[in-house]
């Protein structure tokens, strides 16, 4: 019998090498756990069983299930945006297809300005984590999350600016989306993310309307002005005050993080409350 050559025995551990840094076969995967994952939902809103509700005495509340004719998707009313906090949009990718990290957003959009659609709008993704933005405590249930590809160190793109803006167009007109209802996750989360930061152009959006900016004019605010009102007004958790004023600085003010509001700070605030 031929010897066989020592690669020969190597070839099954090659192939299954190649096979599991391949990044198609990783999207074949990926397109059928989504798949899986969206007959599943599919289950869900197809059921039509009455909640089994008892009284205070434990005994069954009569009911039924009668479906109405009359009823479509619910729609995101919010947008938040991130940044990635990661090296590469294929780094963040990977993070969004592996089972074990939980978390995702609808969309991530790379430096040169490529738009990553990674779940359909109608679905909920697991971006924004524990936040909280007026009364609503649930905003994975009632938004839009898209990543933008950046360590958090850097400025962004413009090209990628330059997508956001397209994309902001289409979701707005899609689902209506009040200027007020974009925001950022260090808005919505001030004591845990710093995202998207003081380097994210909120001021161009907001010229897009897209979000709020200050006036370039600033009247002073009264000497009776409360910030933490004002703050919780807009939508900011004021639980942790300081994180709180972090958290506007880094998103209206952009020049310093410190948990003091300056008179200037006040005036931004004050200017930017009213428009909520
Ligand atoms: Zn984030």
């Amino acid at each position: 019998m031929k010897k066989h050559p020592f690669a020969f025995y190597l070839l099954p551990f090659t192939l299954l090498i190649i096979v599991s840094c391949s990044p198609k076969l990783h999207k074949v995967d990926t397109a059928k756990v989504y798949s899986r994952q969206t007959d599943s939902v599919v289950n869900i809103i197809e059921q039509q069983q009455p909640a089994m509700l008892t009284d205070s005495n434990g005994a069954a509340i009569p009911s039924d299930f009668i479906g109405t004719v009359n009823f479509n998707l619910r729609k995101p009313n919010y947008v938040i945006i991130h940044f990635t906090a990661q090296d590469s949009v294929a780094q963040t990718i990977k993070t969004f297809t592996i089972v074990r990290t939980q978390v995702s957003a609808h969309y991530v959009i790379s430096k040169d300005g490529k738009v990553y659609h990674m779940l359909n709008d109608y679905l909920r993704a697991w971006h924004a984590g524990f936040s909280k933005w007026g009364s609503i405590s649930d905003m994975n249930s009632c938004s839009i999350g898209i990543e933008l590809d950046n360590n958090g160190n850097e400025p962004f793109q413009p090209a990628q600016i330059s997508s956001l803006l397209a994309l902001l167009a289409h979701l707005k007109k899609a689902y209506n989306i009040p200027a007020s209802n974009f925001i950022g996750h260090q808005d919505i989360a001030p004591v845990r993310k710093p995202d998207p930061g003081p380097y994210f152009p909120w001021k161009i959006l907001a010229q897009h309307g897209y979000g709020y900016w200050s006036d370039d004019v600033l009247e002073l605010a009264p000497d009776n002005f409360d910030p933490t009102t004002a703050l919780r007004l807009i939508g900011y958790d004021t639980a942790n005050l300081n994180a709180a004023i972090v958290a506007f600085k880094r998103h209206f003010i952009q020049t310093d993080e410190t948990p003091q509001l300056s008179q200037l700070d006040l005036n931004v605030l004050y200017n930017v409350m009213q428009k909520y």
